[in-house]
């Protein structure tokens, strides 16, 4: 997160100069300004036709198909005039002979109105972006050479080719050659600088690892070698480190985060998957840790543990080690991931369970020690193994321990890991296998004030006893001293 930030809404207008003006650049311009999700819709309505009997209309769609059908941006087309200086949200194109309001500059054939809006991960996003073009320029319609003379028409099509650039997010390049040159030329069409600019612009968060969040704690660091804000937005000066964690909800659930460290400027962010930020805690005043709790609906998410782009607390730090905790509670469970195997047969079955607070209806990964706690899983055996005989484990892991289910119901710690895993049950297997692996378990009645636990189950077939099919994702119950 960049370390001081305001609020703004800017109007900007990025115009197309008819003569050269030499500027040396790099490769392709942005400025990291987009549009989220790289999609928006574009208001299209042009009257009349040129010269060489070519519509306007049909030349500005065909200069979006340009943009549209070469790149990962996505324009959808409204055939329908919308005027170009309302501040409405709307995107569109019309004739005009000013500027809203302003003059054309004497070599202005066209311009771009920008209006963004400020986020808090990168440069702000555009939201609107309407294009006027000249009226008193002599257009027409072709391609190559632009034709010579001073009396000479100008090709429509390369104009709005290159404005709608600017409404794509590209800016002028001058070193390469591009349609998004600061002055029209002989090019035509997007070359592969100016496609290559919006690849960039629009693929630049997959560039940097998605971990899955798993519940419970987890240990990283920030530091030299991981991505960037900078680096995820395509833009801007905010090189601050960030980790990304996905989450996909199936149905709302409440996610509780806390990133801890002692030493890192902990910035917690949840945002959806185009980066707009949902919710977060860069409580700096208060040690360098963060936390949220969030209630979020069904849909997939990124919890970001980010920090500052410069030192803004004296006893904190914009690199080092911390913790992610993350818990949730829900009315339904979360998905367990696909089933695995211990050995190299494929993975068949499907396994869901969850703990409960044995005195509510909802499902959650952190307990208090006085609260009562259910645990339950159910395997859905596959079709070709129903019937057939075979067993079923769970597996209960805390730290280095391991236990396992025995066939009464009760947890026996596994010190001889040479022997054949425990079974809980055998015999020919049902279409639904429930295992009820704590049931009304209060922890202080048995002592324990804190713990960390992940169950596993699973089936296999007493033809192949090596074979065990089981949930990836663990069911997490962790105990803490007093209710959360
Ligand atoms: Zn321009």
């Amino acid at each position: 997160m960049a370390a001081t930030g305001s609020s703004f809404l800017a109007r900007i207008a990025a115009s197309l100069a008819l003569y050269f003006v030499s500027v040396q650049s790099a490769a392709f311009e942005i400025s990291g300004s987009k549009w989220k999700g790289g999609t928006t819709d574009f208001y299209v309505s042009l009257s009349g036709e040129s010269p060489s009997g070519i519509a306007w209309h049909d030349s500005f769609l065909a200069a979006i198909a340009d943009w549209d059908d070469n790149t990962v941006f996505d324009f959808t087309v409204i055939e329908q005039p919308i005027d170009p200086c309302l501040e409405d949200g709307l995107n569109s194109v019309e004739f005009t002979n000013e500027v809203c309001g302003s003059e054309y500059g004497a070599n202005t054939l066209a311009v771009t109105l920008r209006r963004l809006s400020t986020t808090l991960l990168g440069e702000p996003n555009i939201f609107e972006a309407d294009i006027v073009i000249n009226s008193d320029v002599r257009y027409d319609i072709y391609d190559g050479a632009l034709y010579p003379g001073s009396n000479r028409r100008i090709d429509f099509r390369r104009v709005a080719i290159h404005e709608l650039g600017h409404v794509i997010g590209l800016e002028h390049e001058s070193q390469e050659l591009a349609i998004m040159a600061p002055s029209i030329g002989d090019i035509d069409r997007p070359t592969q600088d100016d496609l290559a600019g919006v690849e960039t612009l629009y693929t630049a968060l997959s560039s940097c690892t998605q971990n899955a969040l798993v519940l419970g704690e987890k240990t990283n660091s920030l530091s030299e070698g991981d991505c960037t804000v900078a680096q995820i937005t395509a833009g801007g000066t905010d090189f601050s480190y960030i980790d990304l964690y996905r989450i996909d909800l199936e149905k709302a659930a409440t996610l509780s985060l806390t990133m801890t460290s002692s030493s890192l400027d902990s910035v917690l962010l949840v945002s959806d998957l185009n980066l707009t930020v949902i919710d977060f805690d860069d409580k700096s005043a208060e040690g360098c840790s963060s936390t949220l709790t969030r209630q979020l609906n069904p849909g997939s998410y990124l919890v970001l543990a980010n920090t500052f782009d410069k030192q803004v607390d004296p006893a904190c730090v914009t690199e080092g080690d911390y913790s992610l905790t993350a818990h949730y509670q829900s009315g339904y469970p979360l998905p367990l991931g696909p089933v695995i195997s211990t050995s190299d047969t494929p993975a068949r079955g499907t396994i869901t369970g969850a703990a409960s607070n044995s005195n509510g209806g909802f499902y959650q990964s952190r307990f208090g020690a006085d609260e009562s706690i259910k645990v339950i899983g159910q395997i859905a055996v596959a079709e070709q193994d129903i019937g057939k005989k075979g067993f079923v484990v769970a597996a209960a892991i805390t730290g280095d321990q391991i236990f396992a289910l025995n066939s009464v119901g009760v947890f026996v710690e596994r010190v001889d890991n040479s022997r054949p895993f425990p079974q809980h049950r055998k015999g020919a297997l049902s279409a639904n296998e429930e295992v009820i692996m704590l049931d009304s378990v209060v922890p202080t009645t048995l002592g324990i004030t804190e713990l960390d636990v992940d169950f596993l189950l699973g089936y296999g077939l007493d033809s192949d006893p090596g074979t065990v099919f089981y949930n990836s994702t663990p069911i997490k119950m962790v105990i803490e001293p007093a209710s959360p």
